[in-house]
């Protein structure tokens, strides 16, 4: 068990052992139970989210101009920049993350943080053209009550991406982080607790996603919802928010195409390719999970990259030289097995990887080694539902018209990679590509300036960038009268 961990979530300001299930967690890289603390019940939910409405009404928290309110998130940002190696420290044990990444993830939320504080004070809101004797204004407030419903793959930057915002533009915030890593999310919530923050403004929820986050969307004093996850969850989610009439965000699944062109500079790609799929251990919405190499290269590279994959150093998240960690839980790592195994027994041909490495230090952590798949139709199971683990599987083109169909060819439309020497050839196929973002000669880089987000079943709306903010606020327009007249209908 760690030490220090407290039996407490974070109800509307107070600390306290929540009146749902036990929620236990454990280490990925060895089995053994982290902490157990008791999750949060429907009753919970109702707590939260009444202390959440009340502390956005409050006029501490209400009219605090802006500037002023960003400074609450830069103190939460320096807090973060302060505890950055315990905050990663304990999300690599709680998801089995490579220090390095998880490093980076601290990095990433607290940038988020500072981001949104600048944005926050530079956001303007406009006086309109009227077409009368009167002004008209379009003003932005807040919604109120938010709740925040997160994934496991990067729980402290999803967090701090839906946190970030929803506080910058006003509103109180009832998080749900994900059964199996609630620890950073609860010690996201100690630190923003000790930036200062008025208290009821967050609640961190842990519990499941049934009980606690269905009761979350379905709460009717929550005026939206922010989701992060699957596709199915996303759609239940989506149908709870349309019977209330309420806004919902959706970031969800995908099945991302990478594409590597015959003029494409060879080393870049390749390094791309492995990055873009087995880094994270495959667990990223964003992993580029097909490939999609011309006919002409196709075998030449594939060749490559199976003996690149076979050379990844795979360990624990602890080790820094570590490339790919153990997965998140070993439930998930057997269903990614069993996926894998159907799709050879299915008739896949099986380039490498497809197992559990062998050797005691493997023995008890949630381990799957790199795993290639080819000869396979892009139309089969494996080709078309995410796997959301260290597989890729790989297909040839001909030109581009049967490029992009292949890679269309999919309900998701979250991301897209293309590797080629010709600026017009990446202009084109670019823009005809179904994905929410496209790397170009690079892959699975983020910029929190930019907008992000998915097409089709990958999502609904945008987060991240100066807009980012709007997303958790309602438009108002006000018209001032200045005529000295009565309004003539009636004279
Ligand atoms: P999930 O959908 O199972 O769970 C996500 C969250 O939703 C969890 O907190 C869970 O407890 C909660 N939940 C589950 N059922 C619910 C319900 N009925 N009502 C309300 N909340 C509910 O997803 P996961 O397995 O935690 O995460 C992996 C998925 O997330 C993958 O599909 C991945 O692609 C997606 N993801 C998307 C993005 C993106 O930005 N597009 C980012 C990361 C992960």
């Amino acid at each position: 068990m760690l030490e220090g961990f407290a039996d407490e979530i974070l109800v509307g300001g107070r600390w306290r052992p929540g009146s749902g299930a036990v929620v236990e967690t454990r280490s990925p890289a060895t089995g053994e139970v982290l902490a157990r603390l008791r999750g949060a019940g429907p009753a919970d939910v109702d707590e939260a989210v009444r202390a959440g409405a009340a502390a956005a009404a409050d006029p501490a928290w209400r009219d605090v101009p802006p500037h002023e309110r960003a400074r609450y998130l830069v103190r939460i940002a320096d807090l973060i920049a302060e505890r950055a190696d315990d905050l990663a420290a304990l999300q690599t044990a709680d998801t089995g993350k490579s220090i390095n990444e998880t490093r980076a993830l601290v990095a990433s939320a607290q940038g988020t943080f500072r981001y949104f504080a600048g944005a926050l004070e530079t956001l303007e809101d406009a006086l309109t053209p009227p077409r009368g004797p009167y002004l008209t204004m379009s003003v932005h407030e807040p919604i109120g009550v938010v709740g925040a419903i997160t994934p496991w793959n990067s729980p402290i930057a999803s967090d701090a991406q839906k946190i970030a915002p929803a506080l910058a533009a006003g509103n109180a915030v009832v998080l749900k982080p994900a059964e199996w890593t609630p620890l950073v999310s609860l010690a996201l919530g100690r630190l923003i607790c000790d930036a200062g923050l008025p208290p009821g403004l967050l609640s961190v929820l842990a519990g499941p996603g049934r009980i606690v986050g269905d009761a979350i969307v379905r709460h009717p004093g929550v005026g939206k919802v922010s989701f992060t996850g699957g596709t199915s969850t996303g759609r239940t989610i989506g149908a709870a928010a349309a019977e209330k009439i309420m806004p919902v965000s959706l970031e969800l699944g995908g099945k991302s195409p990478t594409i590597v062109f015959p003029d494409a500079d060879r080393e870049q790609a390749l390094a791309g390719l492995l990055f873009g799929i087995f880094s994270s251990s495959g667990q990223s919405c964003i992993a580029g999970s097909r490939v999609f190499v011309h006919a002409s290269i196709y075998d030449e590279v594939l060749d490559e990259l199976v003996a690149r994959a076979g050379k990844l150093r795979v360990g624990p998240g602890t080790d820094p030289a570590t490339q790919v960690a153990p997965m998140v839980a070993h439930a998930h790592r057997d269903k990614v097995a069993a996926m894998v195994d159907r799709a050879v027994a299915d008739g896949a041909r099986l380039r490498c990887g497809g197992r559990i490495p062998e050797g005691g230090e493997y023995a008890e952590g949630a381990y799957y080694l790199p795993t290639i798949l080819d000869g396979v139709p892009n139309g089969a199971a494996i080709c078309q539902e995410e796997i959301f683990g260290p597989v890729l599987v790989a297909l040839p083109f001909e030109d581009e018209e049967d490029l992009v169909a292949q890679a269309n060819d999919t309900v998701y439309g979250l991301a897209c990679g293309i590797w080629t020497a010709d600026y017009r050839r990446a202009w084109r196929v670019a823009r005809r590509i179904d994905a929410g973002t496209v790397w170009i000669n690079t892959y699975k880089q983020f910029s929190i300036s930019t907008p992000f987000g998915g097409f089709k079943e990958s999502g609904l709306g945008r987060e991240k960038g100066r807009e980012g903010i709007r997303a958790y606020m309602r438009q108002k327009s006000l018209y001032w009268g200045l005529d000295e007249n009565p309004l003539p209908w009636a004279t």
